[in-house]
């Protein structure tokens, strides 16, 4: 792997040690007879946790739990970083490579908002190169992209790929382009967080070559782990240590972790081939759906658990959400970013979901109160 830029972290964080917790302080025993007196830890356990499972502060990054990720991602363990979901990688990266109130991001929008979020919690303008509309899918411009990554002198790119809202998929040769443009100024940021719906290889096999590449995965939605909040960052091993030193102490609670090792096993990675494929299914379902809707006049191809669609103008927007609504179905309203003023998002959810969601588009006044709650993420 070729070396990391140095010049890609903050400058005041380079040498930065960070906490040094009971767990990262001390000394390797490996003897089972150890007495911790170390971490103000209780002496017995809760009742609420007989097994004692969660007395002790748990390991900040636990070792079955990064082996079993970095063999499911086919990646090195060094280069994987496990935290509270993509959202916090998203943090993590921009506190990183940002000097607060300074160095910028570029976005392609429309895109996840966490992105600007998480730099304006930081100070870190957000500079945006807004994604072609093509009637179907969206394209992102990689070499204006980086052009004016460029121009700002901006620290990091984020890039979803497959795109959320849009559901399209960044083509490779724009990957790379982008992350050799950028290769001694800016991290590269790909989130996959749909890459299992997508067919596409992921660009963790870039990283090798480019290594200002960071690729984010996820647990929440091919997974169905949403709740449990287990993302990683996949990045260069020196990035990667910085990475580990700028996060929380114990980011990994006990349980999280058990839950995540039992979702990694055969049979539950077996499982969610078959729920990826029950969800491509529906999303295919969906998208005839939403086109044979008089309200609507766009549906864009997907790649991901979700179908982005426009409706016929914004009055066919209120009547398509109104209707949902009064049918106990609830969709992601886009109608206030740039842009998307007539949009709605909606998940590829489960048959039965997609069945309610059918019975509504096709009965104009249907209204039912007896209709259970759909949500979506
Ligand atoms: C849902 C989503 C995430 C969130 O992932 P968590 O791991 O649940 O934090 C990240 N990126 C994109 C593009 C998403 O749509």
């Amino acid at each position: 792997m070729s070396d990391f830029p140095a010049a890609l972290i903050r400058p005041d964080l380079r040498g930065f040690g960070g906490y040094s917790s009971a767990r990262t302080s001390a000394p390797a025993t490996g003897d089972a007879d150890t007495i911790w007196l170390n971490a103000n830890e209780a002496g017995t356990p809760s009742r609420a946790d007989p097994g004692g499972t969660v007395r002790r502060y748990p390991d900040p990054q636990p070792p079955a739990l990064v082996e079993a990720l970095a063999a499911h991602y086919r990646v090195p363990h060094e280069t994987l970083v496990v935290g509270r979901g993509s959202d916090e990688a998203i943090e993590l990266l921009v506190r990183t490579a940002c000097r607060p109130g300074a160095d910028g991001i570029v976005i392609s929008s429309p895109t996840f908002g966490m992105y600007a979020v998480s730099a304006r919690l930081h100070g870190v303008p957000v500079h945006d190169l807004p994604q072609r509309d093509r009637g179907s899918s969206w394209e992102v411009d990689t070499d204006a992209v980086a052009q004016l990554a460029r121009d700002r002198q901006a620290r990091i790119v984020f890039l979803a790929t497959p795109g959320n809202p849009t559901g399209s998929a960044v083509p490779e040769s724009g990957l790379i382009r982008l992350a050799a443009a950028l290769a001694d100024q800016a991290l590269v940021v790909v989130d996959e967080a749909y890459q299992e719906f997508g067919g596409a290889p992921s660009a963790t096999a870039l990283l090798e070559k480019h290594p200002n590449l960071v690729v984010l995965r996820t647990l929440s939605k091919a997974h169905a782990l949403a709740a449990a909040r287990v993302g990683v960052a996949i990045a260069h091993p020196d990035l990667a240590a910085v990475l580990r030193r700028v996060q929380a102490p114990y980011p990994v609670p006990v349980p999280v972790t058990a839950l995540a090792l039992q979702a990694l096993e055969p049979h539950a990675l077996a499982d969610t081939e078959s729920r990826i494929a029950a969800t491509l299914a529906q999303r295919d379902r969906l998208t005839g759906l939403l086109a044979a809707s008089p309200l609507v006049r766009a549906v864009y191809d997907s790649r991901a658990n979700f179908v982005l669609a426009r409706c016929a103008d914004q009055v066919a927007a209120d009547t398509l959400l109104a209707r949902l609504a009064g049918c106990g179905i609830v969709v992601r309203d886009l109608r206030a970013l740039p842009g998307l003023a007539d949009a709605v998002r909606v998940t590829a959810g489960s048959t039965a979901e997609i069945d309610a969601l059918q019975a509504a588009l096709s009965n104009p006044t249907a209204h039912s109160s007896t209709t259970p709650p759909v949500r979506t993420a």
